[in-house]
């Protein structure tokens, strides 16, 4: 498999250069060439298999020139750091399925993708006798899941920027406990898009990109979304198990547009996915394009789901490629017109294409919260406030003809107020966060100016 990018500015590469590239050199992202067509006999075959097992299936349908072995290994690594058997189990509860996405290393999906990229990395690195500097940019949870994915490793650096004193007690703690000599933590004094801006013009400088090995964790790397199919397959396969049904519909709670851009490909390889349903909080840029084609930036809010607090949808760009009919100078066209204006309209017609895969909704903070108790009191289950955007926007908009899978995206215990504030009752912490507070903790506080930053990187570079 090939691959090439939205804005048709780079050669066709394989898998490796991509991941090593991370955001393409054109500025544009990533895709594969084609996307591999599962038809029934070979959605048939997957029913049975565990989700290592499915991993390789599906992982090795995008990937070349790793052999089997090799690919088999770097899964078992991955997956065999996550706390329940089944990786991502699927439970029922009420009248939908959860689809718990947060039994890895830090408690949130984020861990699917980047305990296997991480070991991808390292495998890599290894093979090209290479080192790396990671730069990334979070908004809580894919900085902790990213330390985690390469604490320890060898030949890699990693510097994360996360916006000072607005991601959760937790999220802190969990990245800035982490004191491994090749973890780099940085807080900035701005917000998650100053960040990921930094992030995208360090990366834009070429000279600079090469030179520090700069490469990349956020949603930007195609290894990421590629992870993240196979649960989609997984889910499927265990709710057509038990219900015998033709199609499902997926719910997700949705920021930079990474998780349900992965439930995307899944449907067009196939995946019988009535509908995705893009779940937001009010940072709903998302949502609006959904319903009514409008993508235009606003500020970003606050809520009790900053894992969501996100404007600039980073893999939103993938989507229009689709879109824009796998043109790349409409791409390039569009997103000149919205670096420009921080704004795009669709028409009737587009319009009416996107919402062939998707509906959207949203959820405000006192919805957000009386979801979870309402779901607490009417099962007994804990749901955690990004988790609980997408039961809320899913029960609204999925027809009850078909099953409901809602994405559970991280535990509840990251966010132990807002489940406070809602069952009147702290979460129960899990062995892995008791006594987080009390550990040794590194973390750098510094100005959201790219220079500073720049300047940083290359002084503790590896
Ligand atoms: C990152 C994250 C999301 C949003 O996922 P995207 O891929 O950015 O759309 C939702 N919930 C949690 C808990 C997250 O960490």
């Amino acid at each position: 498999m090939q691959y090439i990018s939205t804005r048709g500015g780079i050669q066709a590469i394989s898998f490796k250069e991509a991941v090593m590239m991370g955001l393409a050199d054109d500025g544009g992202l990533l895709l594969p060439k084609t996307i591999p067509q599962l038809n029934a006999s070979d959605l048939a075959s997957l029913t049975d298999l565990t989700y290592p097992e499915l991993a390789r299936r599906i992982l090795s349908l995008f990937i070349e020139g790793l052999s089997p072995a090799d690919l088999e290994d770097i899964i078992h690594r991955s997956y065999g750091s996550f706390d329940h058997p089944e990786v991502t189990p699927v439970v029922r509860q009420g009248d939908l399925y959860i689809l718990e996405l947060f039994h890895g290393p830090t408690l949130a999906f984020k861990d699917v993708a980047l305990q296997f990229l991480g070991n991808l990395f390292e495998y890599l690195l290894r093979e090209r006798g290479e080192k790396m500097n990671i730069l990334g940019a979070t908004s809580g949870d894919t900085g902790s899941a990213a330390i985690y994915g390469v604490r320890g490793k060898d030949n890699i650096h990693i510097f994360i920027l996360h916006p000072h004193q607005k991601v959760s007690l937790i999220q802190e703690l969990q990245m800035t406990t982490v004191t491994d000599a090749n973890v780099f933590n940085l807080a900035i004094r701005g917000t998650f898009d100053d960040g990921q801006r930094m992030v995208k013009e360090i990366f834009g400088d070429l000279e600079f990109k090469n030179r520090l090995y700069l490469g990349a964790v956020n949603s930007i790397n195609w290894a990421r979304v590629l992870a993240q199919v196979v649960y989609y397959f997984y889910a499927f396969a265990r709710v057509q198990k038990e219900t015998g049904c033709v199609e499902v519909y997926f719910s997700v709670p949705t920021g930079n547009f990474g998780d349900i851009f992965a439930g995307y490909i899944a449907k067009r390889m196939g995946l019988p996915v009535r509908r995705l349903i893009l779940a937001t909080n009010e940072n709903d840029i998302l949502a609006r394009f959904v319903d009514r084609g409008d993508y235009s930036i606003a500020e970003v809010v606050e809520t009790p789901s900053p894992s969501m607090d996100i404007q600039l949808a980073s893999n939103f760009e993938r989507y229009l490629y689709y879109l824009l009919d796998e043109n790349p100078a409409e791409v390039r066209r569009a997103m000149t017109e919205f670096s420009q204006s921080g704004r795009l309209n669709f028409d009737a017609s587009l319009q009416m294409r996107v919402t062939r895969d998707f509906l959207s909704g949203s959820a405000t903070r006192a919805e957000t919260i009386a979801t979870i108790r309402d779901f607490h009191q009417k099962t007994g289950y804990v749901l955690d406030p990004h988790s609980a955007i997408g039961v809320k926007v899913g029960l609204q908009k999925a027809a009850g003809d078909c099953p409901l899978i809602c994405l559970a995206t991280a535990h509840p215990a990251k966010f132990g107020d807002a489940v406070l504030e809602a069952t009147g009752t702290p979460p129960v912490m899990p062995a892995s966060l008791q006594g987080i507070e009390l550990r040794p903790r590194r973390c750098e506080i510094i100005d959201a100016d790219t220079e500073a930053i720049r300047r940083f990187v290359t002084e503790h570079s590896c």
